[in-house]
C-alpha cells in the first residue's frame, strides 16, 4: 500500500459494527484495532490500565477518557506504519479530540440502524465473557445451546442486554456519540450508512473504501528483460 489509510467505524451496540469491521479488515488489508478487544487483552494480561479499566467495565460504565487515550494512542503509534481501522474508539468527544491531535483520519464510517432492529438483535445476544465472542440466538447461534463454540464454556447474557436496560443503554450511546458524529461531520470525513441489514450496508461501505484506498503495490516485480 503506497499511502497510510486511517479509518474509524462508529455504531451503537447491535449495529453490525463488528461484522463490518472484520469484512473491511479482510477485504482491504487494514489492521483492525477494537478498543473492547484491546481492553480485554489488557485485563487478561493484568496490565495497570487493564486492572483499572476492569472496575469500570464490570459496572457497565465507560472507561474514563484519560485511561482510554493513554492506552490507545501509544498502540496507534506502534502501528503508525500500517493502514488501520479503529473500532470502538473514539466513543466520546474528548477521545475524538485527543485522536485528532495525534493524527488525521481519512474516513469515519457511522452505522445508523433503527432502534427496533438494535433492540431485536441485542435481546437475543449472548456472550462468552472471557473472549468477548458474541452469539445471537436467532441469527448466529452457538453449535451447542448456551455454550461457547471454541471453549465449551457457558455463555452469559449481559445485564445491559436485557430488555429493561436496553432502552437506557441505547439512549446513552446516542447522547455520547452525537457530539463525536457532529465533530467528524464538521471535518468533512463522516460517511453515514443507514439500513436494517448488515448485508445491505456492506456493499456501500465496500464501494466507498474501494474508491478511497489506494490499490496495493504489486509485491512481485516484473523480471528484467534477458
Ligand atoms: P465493546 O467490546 O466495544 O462493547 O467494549 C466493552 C467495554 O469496554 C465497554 O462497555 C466500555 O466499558 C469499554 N470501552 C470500550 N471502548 C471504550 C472507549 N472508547 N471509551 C470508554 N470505554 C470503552
Amino acid at each position: 500500500m503506497s499511502r497510510i489509510f486511517r479509518a474509524v467505524i462508529m455504531g451503537p451496540p447491535g449495529s453490525g459494527k463488528g461484522t463490518i469491521s472484520e469484512r473491511i479488515a479482510h477485504t482491504f488489508g487494514l489492521q483492525h484495532l477494537s478498543s473492547g478487544d484491546f481492553l480485554r487483552e489488557n485485563i487478561a494480561a493484568r496490565t495497570e490500565a487493564g486492572v483499572l479499566a476492569k472496575t469500570y467495565i464490570e459496572k457497565g460504565l465507560l472507561v474514563p477518557d484519560h485511561v482510554m487515550t493513554r492506552l490507545l494512542l501509544p498502540r496507534l503509534e506502534e502501528i503508525a506504519r500500517s493502514s488501520w481501522l479503529l473500532d470502538g474508539f473514539p466513543r466520546t468527544l474528548a477521545q475524538a479530540q485527543a485522536l485528532n491531535s495525534a493524527c488525521d483520519l481519512d474516513v469515519v464510517i457511522s452505522l445508523n440502524v433503527p432502534f427496533e432492529t438494535l433492540k431485536e438483535r441485542l435481546t437475543h445476544r449472548w456472550i462468552h465473557p472471557a473472549s468477548g465472542r458474541v452469539y445471537n440466538m436467532i441469527f448466529n447461534p452457538p453449535h451447542v445451546k448456551g455454550l461457547d463454540d471454541i471453549t465449551g464454556e457457558p455463555l452469559i447474557q449481559h445485564e445491559d442486554d436485557k430488555p429493561e436496560a436496553l432502552v437506557a443503554r441505547l439512549r446513552h450511546y446516542k447522547d455520547v456519540a452525537k457530539p463525536v458524529i457532529d465533530f467528524y461531520k464538521s471535518k468533512g470525513v463522516l460517511h453515514t450508512f443507514s439500513d436494517t441489514d448488515t448485508d445491505h450496508i456492506w456493499p456501500h461501505v465496500s464501494s466507498l473504501l474501494g474508491s478511497k484506498i489506494p490499490a496495493p503495490t504489486p509485491s512481485v516485480q516484473p523480471s528484467p528483460p534477458h
